[in-house]
């Protein structure tokens, strides 16, 4: 496995693997790795000659400083996880090299309403970090293909329209969230959980379930649906800060009157000091 920390011996090893007629696959990261990320280098070296991987704890979208701290960081296991799941290249930037003093520019964004709702309401400035920094690494690595998880839906949307305003040739692979037997969506978070709340988390799991349920049997009192998670949620000692049926693709509450293609629910919650965030679609 190829270890870069800085960006030009990365460019020299991409640029002599792209003369070669390599494809490359990317999957930025923050580390704290777990399966759920393996599966998106799994995926990706079903499709492409070179998989890339990035760890790289992000400032620029945590609105919590305390969160940034707290944030895992256990490069040295995650080195040993990527090796085990035959990564090519590992590239761990310091925050100086991606966003070196003299600044680095990118463009404005318009996200259309995207980054207004669920997390961007609750984490203010989130998805300008978010965008920022994904712009940043496509620059650097220009894959062929982009993998992200549905863990972060929302994100997922958001850096899709992104592609979109760029015209980058890069393919946007949504790969399916991997899940602790008991539901719970991996993340580098619950590794912080109190053992008593990491009991009750599976809960959301279960919310996002029923809701989905009563979506295919054809309830669409999505308001009630909404309410009933979160006192679902707040039973079993969580803290739900939104569960919202939302258009797959404008991300805005969803509307008996205005039929979607495709229903999302999502849910944040507090699991004591660790927030938490899950999802489902359904596609009709
Ligand atoms: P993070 O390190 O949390 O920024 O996540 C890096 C990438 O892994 C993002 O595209 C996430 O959506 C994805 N990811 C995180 N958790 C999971 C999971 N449980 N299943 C699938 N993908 C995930």
């Amino acid at each position: 496995m190829q270890y870069f920390k800085r960006i030009v011996d990365l460019h020299k090893y991409l640029s002599q693997a792209r003369s070669n007629g390599l494809t490359i696959g990317f999957a930025p990261t923050m580390g704290a790795l777990h399966a759920g990320h393996m599966s998106l280098i799994h995926d990706s070296k079903l499709e492409n000659d070179i998989t890339i991987c990035s760890i790289f704890v992000n400032p620029t979208q945590f609105n919590d400083p305390a969160d940034l701290e707290k944030y895992p960081r256990t490069v040295a296991e995650d080195l040993d996880l990527l090796y085990d799941h035959a990564c090519d290249v590992v590239f761990v930037p310091t925050v100086l090299e991606i966003y070196p003093p003299d600044g680095i520019s990118s463009p404005d964004f318009d996200f259309e309403g995207l980054t207004d709702v669920m997390e961007g309401a609750f984490r203010p400035g989130h998805f300008a970090g978010v965008a920022q920094v994904v712009y940043r690494l496509l620059n650097i690595v220009r894959p062929d293909r982009l993998y992200m998880g549905q863990k972060d839906y929302q994100q997922w949307t958001i850096i899709h329209r992104m592609l979109e305003q760029l015209q980058l040739p890069i393919d946007l692979v949504m790969v399916t969230t991997v899940r602790e037997p008991d539901g719970l969506a991996m993340s580098s978070r619950n590794r912080r959980l109190d053992p008593d709340i990491r009991m009750q988390a599976p809960v959301l799991y279960q919310a996002l379930s029923e809701i989905l349920e009563a979506l295919m049997e054809g309830n669409k009192d999505y308001r009630a649906l909404e309410n009933n998670a979160k006192e679902k949620i707040l039973a079993a000692g969580l803290e739900p800060e939104y569960v919202q049926i939302a258009d797959g693709y404008t991300l805005q509450p969803a509307h008996p009157a205005k039929p979607s293609k495709r229903l999302v629910v999502c849910v944040a919650a507090w699991a004591g000091e660790v927030r938490l965030i899950d999802n489902l679609f359904l596609d009709q």
